[in-house]
């Protein structure tokens, strides 16, 4: 999509540091980490957000969360750590690509904020 951030990383129009890619997704550390480790992990093709998984391309979302799972163990995160996908207005989404964050490294607090 014209004009997405993470489009034009998937594209690699836009630098990123990649922590895993194959055809169907990208892994990429995130500009302002949260975390000790910080990952987002998004699809190459534009989905809104959560928001728009259907069956159309829910299989995409399957894959992500074994990349998400072989990611975070490439991490060295046995510890733990969270997964979180922030979704329109009131969820504080600022990029409209859906990704999911993996945010690990330290303790986590709950409930967020
Ligand atoms: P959201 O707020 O939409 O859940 O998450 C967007 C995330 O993307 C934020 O954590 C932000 O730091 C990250 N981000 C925004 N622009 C860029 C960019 O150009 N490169 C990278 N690596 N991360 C970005
Ligand atoms: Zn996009």
């Amino acid at each position: 999509m014209a004009d997405c951030i993470f489009c034009k990383i998937a594209a690699g129009e836009i630098p990123s540091t990649k922590v895993y890619e194959d055809d169907l997704c990208l892994a990429f550390r995130d500009l302002n980490p949260q975390a000790p480790t910080h990952i987002l992990v998004i699809p190459k093709d534009h989905i809104q957000s959560v928001d728009e998984i259907d069956a159309s391309n829910e299989a995409v979302v399957g894959h992500i969360f074994s990349v998400i799972a072989k990611v975070a163990k490439d991490e060295g995160l046995d510890k733990g750590y969270r997964v979180v996908s922030n979704i329109g207005e009131q969820g504080q989404q600022t990029v409209p690509h859906l990704h999911f964050h993996i945010i690990g490294g330290r303790d986590m607090t709950w409930p967020p904020g």
